[in-house]
């Protein structure tokens, strides 16, 4: 029998049930035309490859075909460990030479106004840092498989884990670090997901489709997965939430006013929605968090850490991935501002200040997250159920 997910998503405040409704009824529809308003399309982004972690050893060098690839001798000694292997001849393939995984770049500029450049405390990409930017259309740019395996993607997965989030042992009860560890792994059941809901099935004839079988091998398997994968949507809500009156108030302003009226009136319904507010008035708390003896320490070191996954996507091999990854770390990294990095709990909206990509990195991540609830609600019994008889 496939698995049934029931009652409060774990460290949240609402049960799978309720998450399910509303986002099939409310959340989804509307996250998904935001998303393909002007404001929300474009995300300026430095897709060049400039991974800090790996010396300069010249293997970065093709900006279309950014591997970033490095021997192991140079690479980083803490970054070692998890790997004992030689990189084989099959990883030095370009990732990028695959058709899949080239970012496309039409209609790549567009002008905004009237936001903040105040630097992420959480993230490592600086948007102000204009040289090597460039605009992209992400929904000419569709998050899904595109052929990037291998230790190089390994690599980025396991320096993520080992050295940033440890998964923390069972008994240890330090509930900020298993926030963190719980986000990524949430983010990154979203990205399988997404990997195996749009999966090149046949090359030779370009036949694009749903891949059950990777769907759960990757992540309906294991059960903790799924629960990250709600816990990260709440976390992500709950900010948004959280800034609801900011997100209201905010300039969607392309020069196209009807679609930025529109853009405006989206966010109204999606940040008020009565639906959302009577069955999930709070996703997650926040005001559990750092209240130990030990909580501004712990807030600084966990920042570091999330810096550090921040700037680990530089060195993700794959453009399109890269772009993705950015985009989600640092929407990622924006709900933990909101939630974590303003102070005046009561007047949030006077001393939050968001950059317009923080703000479009936030929306589609949890459109992202929004999607891959649905594919687990709606795809998962049949994956399993597939699973079981073969
Ligand atoms: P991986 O997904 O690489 O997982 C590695 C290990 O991590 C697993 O063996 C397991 O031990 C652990 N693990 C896996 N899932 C979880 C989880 N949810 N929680 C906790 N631990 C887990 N590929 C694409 O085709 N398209 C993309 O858009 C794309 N984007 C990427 C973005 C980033 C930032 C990175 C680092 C990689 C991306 N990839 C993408 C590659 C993809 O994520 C996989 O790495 C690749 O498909 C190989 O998968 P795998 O089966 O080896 O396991």
């Amino acid at each position: 029998n496939p698995r049934k997910y029931t009652g409060i998503v774990e460290d949240c405040c609402c049960d799978y049930e309720t998450v399910d409704s509303l986002n099939g009824e409310v959340l989804h529809p509307l996250l998904q035309e935001l998303v393909t308003t002007p404001f929300f399309r474009y995300f300026k982004v430095k897709l060049w490859c400039d991974c800090p972690f790996w010396p300069d050893d010249g293997m970065c060098r093709l900006r279309d075909c950014s591997v970033c690839e490095c021997p192991e001798n140079e690479f980083p000694e803490p970054f070692k460990k998890p790997f004992q292997h030689g990189l084989s001849s099959d990883d030095l393939i370009c990732q990028e030479g695959k058709p899949q995984a080239a970012v496309d770049r039409t209609i790549d500029s567009k002008a905004f106004r009237g936001w903040a450049e105040i630097d992420n405390p959480w993230t490592n990409d600086d948007e102000t840092d204009n040289a090597e930017m460039t605009y992209v259309n992400l929904q000419l740019n569709p998050e899904r498989y595109t052929g990037y395996v291998g230790p190089s993607a390994r690599r980025i997965w396991d320096a993520v884990y080992t050295e940033n989030c440890p998964k923390y042992p069972s008994g240890e009860f330090c509930q900020e670090k298993r926030v963190l560890y719980k986000l990524i792994s949430g983010l990154h059941s979203s990205i399988s997901i997404h990997i195996a809901a749009d999966y090149l099935l046949d090359e030779s004839t370009n036949l694009w489709g749903q891949n059950l079988e990777l769907m759960y091998d990757r992540v309906l398997r294991f059960p903790d997965r799924v629960r990250n994968l709600y816990f990260t949507y709440l976390f992500v809500l709950r900010a948004v939430t959280k800034a609801a009156d900011y997100l209201e108030q905010a300039e969607y302003d392309t020069g196209n006013p009807t679609e930025d009226l529109k853009t405006q009136s989206l966010m109204r319904q999606l940040v008020y929605h009565p639906k959302l507010r009577a069955a999930c008035p709070l996703p997650f708390d926040e005001a559990k968090l750092w209240q130990g003896g030990s909580g501004p320490e712990l807030k600084q070191q966990i920042q570091k850490q999330f810096k550090n996954i921040s700037a680990l996507m530089d060195c993700v091999g794959c453009e399109k991935c890269r772009l993705w990854g950015k985009l989600q770390v640092l929407g990622l990294g924006t709900a933990l501002k909101i939630l974590f990095s303003v102070d005046g709990k009561d007047k949030l909206e006077q001393h939050l200040q968001l950059q317009h990509n923080e703000v479009i990195a936030l929306t589609n991540l949890l459109n992202r997250l929004s999607e891959s609830v649905r594919f687990v609600h709606e795809m998962g019994p049949a994956a399993e159920r597939v699973m079981e008889v073969s």
